[in-house]
């Protein structure tokens, strides 16, 4: 670390002496932790932490700042929401709250969370606020910004969700409903399951998992998948996602981008080390712009049938 951060101020004060006009940002420090977006689990299991949270409460107040996670036009019909929440929904990535007056719905993007605090009191990254009648107040916190928060009617928001595919926990996953939803095409499996249209909620994380825990290598044509694999990728989203489920209980959500998390996950993030089921090491590819990781071993490219 001592040689990273002298490197760090050494590029600084090179940039220093040449003039200000040729500093560049010093290449940023590998993370050791690794990146982790909301999918299904987190997205449901903040859902329902904000309705536990609003169970017999009122909201009294809206805060919302200044920043691009609440466009301009919808900030006004944020701040006017007020009482119980009424109702809630999900689907894919998106969860909407409806309450009394007015409603919201909610994107968490790649670093969005709510976290609930007894009173006031700053929160880091903290973006907008829920008041609630008995003190404690609901953030919504984004270091990154790319989430959102808007002010969609309910029929707005179902009208959203009618462009989302197949929910993997708010429908039944069958091979023949995984089957149409993958279509006839040559993409990757894994490119596929990560389209929202066709499958929604699944992201770079639990499509690795869940092909992992199939037994399917991440390039495969959706297409030429078989019955029985399909049965066994049903099995894998199921399971990945009662996994992420659990992992995200409790009254905080975890996110594994925070230093100090350990990799709870068969492959995500573990390039390199050794499969937790057969010892190979696990290899990754880009998809999509994306790393996937899997085994070679247990995820071969051409199955014996
Ligand atoms: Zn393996």
């Amino acid at each position: 670390m001592l040689g990273r951060s002298a490197d760090k101020a050494l590029g600084w004060a090179v940039a220093g002496l040449q003039g200000l006009q040729h500093i560049r940002p010093p290449k940023p420090v590998r993370k050791r932790y690794i990146r982790f977006m909301p999918e299904l689990p987190e997205v449901e299991m903040a859902r329902r932490r904000l309705v536990r949270w609003l169970d017999g409460r009122e909201v009294v107040g809206v805060e919302v700042d200044d920043t691009r996670i609440a466009p301009p036009e919808g900030r006004s019909a944020l701040l006017r929401i007020r009482g119980a929440l009424r109702d809630s929904l999900r689907r894919g990535k998106l969860m909407w709250l409806g309450f009394e007056t007015g409603s919201l719905a909610s994107h968490l993007g790649m670093t969005g969370k709510w976290v609930r605090r007894e009173g006031p009191g700053e929160v880091r990254f903290s973006r907008a606020r829920l008041v609630l009648d008995d003190g404690s107040v609901l953030h919504y916190t984004d270091p990154r910004l790319f989430g959102r928060l808007e002010p969609l009617s309910r029929s707005d928001v179902e009208a959203r969700f009618s462009a989302l595919g197949l929910d993997p926990l708010a429908d039944e996953v069958t091979v023949k409903a995984l089957r149409e939803a993958l279509g006839k095409g040559r993409r990757a499996i894994k490119v596929a399951l990560m389209d929202q249209a066709r499958v929604a909620g699944l992201g770079n994380i639990h499509a690795a998992e869940a092909l992992f825990r199939a037994g399917i290598h991440p390039e495969r044509p959706g297409a030429e998948v078989s019955d029985a694999e399909l049965r066994r990728l049903v099995r894998g989203i199921a399971e990945t996602l009662d996994f992420g489920l659990a992992e995200q209980e409790g009254e905080e959500p975890a996110y594994l981008e925070e230093p100090g998390t350990d990799n709870p996950f068969q492959v995500y993030g573990r390039a390199g080390a050794p499969c937790r089921r057969c010892g190979t090491p696990i290899e990754s590819i880009r998809q999509a712009q994306r790393t996937t990781c899997y085994c070679p071993r247990c995820q071969p490219r051409s199955p014996g049938r």
